[in-house]
């Protein structure tokens, strides 16, 4: 990176908050309550609305539209006063203090928080699994799911759907639950690759799940897909099966140009962070949620534990600029684990416990549904 032409590079007491994620979301609700006095902030990102992930298996289902997923980003932006570029982030040199952004302008910084999340890389699905890009639809970004599922819906009226989940995770589990429940008559696959379902959860769990498909006639196959045509996915023993639909519900990876930044990484390009959130190479950068891999490896890498490090990251963003050590650090091992079947029931999960039912899917439907009033609340639109 070679030029700095950016006013802020005059101020030097600049916070850069990268992304509206679920962590920077709460930090500009409590600078609507609290500024921090003297320090100009910005915000970069792109979207208009934060999409809150864990309800995205509720919007498929039919249980929530969109507008109880979203929550606009333009009122706490006015009610927090910060500057707002709209602009993907495409650079970082962090040595420099320097970001990119998408319409080649660079901005410097005092101190930069990073809460942008992951990323579905198309490239390196792409590579695995060649005709993705084409026809496959994605999880992440929401904006295309958010725009194509109503069109599935359309056309399952017509004609029954043969519907294909790739992945095995947790998520790739939930969501094909939520679609059996949308699309009671379509022929639901997950190709859960070689390793199975769930397999970073405990085997209890996996039990569970896998019984909880069996009953709602999701088949599960064990093997890898290969590769992605208009109307067929291959697998790696050989088979061929018949696809209208296939949704990627593969894992997040980090952006490719976190590893080039000068920031410390995971051997994975997650840029790491201590138990104050702060990155482990740079003491003026601060990261948090799926971006981040805590050094002490005490949070997981889910859309809890990125919303429990908001009040965290608020108070070390307000410490670090008023010239004091960040103290605030959280330990917690986000230890709950709560998936929704769809159908109103879901499963509840904490060390070797579960519970599986309604009063699971109240418990998340509850919890989420009050995180994204809590900050609607706090900066209401303007009349
Ligand atoms: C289908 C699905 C279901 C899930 N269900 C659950 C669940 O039930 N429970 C749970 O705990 N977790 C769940 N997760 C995981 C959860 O969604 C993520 O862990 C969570 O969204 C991470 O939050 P975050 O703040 O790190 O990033 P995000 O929520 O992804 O927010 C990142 C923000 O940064 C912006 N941004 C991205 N790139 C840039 C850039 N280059 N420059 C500027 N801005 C940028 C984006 O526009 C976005 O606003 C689910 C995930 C998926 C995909």
């Amino acid at each position: 990176m070679t030029t700095a032409a950016d006013p802020s590079s005059q101020d030097p007491r600049s916070l850069v908050l990268l992304g509206a994620g679920h962590a920077h979301v709460q930090v500009l609700a409590q600078l609507a309550r609290k500024p921090l006095p003297g320090v100009q902030v910005t915000l970069v990102s792109p979207h208009p609305h934060l999409f809150h992930f864990p309800m995205v298996a509720g919007y498929v289902a039919g249980r929530y539209d969109l507008d109880a997923c979203n929550i606009a980003i333009e009122p706490l932006v006015r009610a927090s006063a910060v500057r707002w570029l709209r602009r993907n982030a495409v650079a970082l040199d962090a040595n420099r203090r320097l970001l990119r952004l998408d319409d080649g302008t660079d901005i410097n910084y005092q101190w930069l928080s990073v809460n942008i999340g992951g990323v579905q890389d198309r490239d390196r699905v792409e590579l695995n699994l060649p005709g993705a890009r084409e026809h496959g639809l994605f999880v992440r970004p929401f904006n295309a799911l958010g725009a194509l599922w109503p069109k599935v819906v359309e056309m399952a009226t017509s004609r029954t759907l043969r519907v294909a989940i790739v992945g095995g995770g947790d998520t790739a589990v939930e969501l094909a639950m939520a679609i059996r429940h949308r699309l009671p008559q379509a022929a639901l696959t997950l190709v859960s690759g070689l390793t199975g379902i769930a397999i970073q959860q405990p085997t209890a769990m996996q039990g569970i799940l896998a019984q909880a498909l069996k009953q709602r006639r999701i088949n599960v196959v064990p093997d890898r897909a290969t590769r992605l045509s208009e109307a067929e996915l291959t697998l790696a023993s050989g088979a061929r099966l018949a696809c209208d639909v296939a949704l990627i519900a593969t894992g997040v990876s980090a952006p490719g140009w976190l590893q080039a930044s000068g920031l410390a990484c995971d051997a994975d390009g997650f840029m790491t962070v201590d138990a104050c959130q702060r990155s482990c190479s740079h003491a003026n950068v601060f990261g948090a949620g799926d971006v981040s891999t805590r050094a002490d490896s005490l949070l997981p890498r889910n859309g809890r534990a990125a919303l429990s490090v908001g009040p965290t990251l608020a108070a070390n963003l307000a410490a670090i600029t008023a010239g004091q050590s960040s103290t605030a650090c959280l330990a917690r091992s986000g230890a709950l684990k709560l998936l929704g079947y769809g159908d109103g029931r879901g499963l509840a999960a904490w060390g070797g416990h579960a519970l599986q039912g309604r009063m699971a899917w109240w418990y998340k439907d509850w919890i989420d549904r009050s995180f994204v009033r809590r900050l609607r609340e706090s900066a209401p639109p303007a009349s």
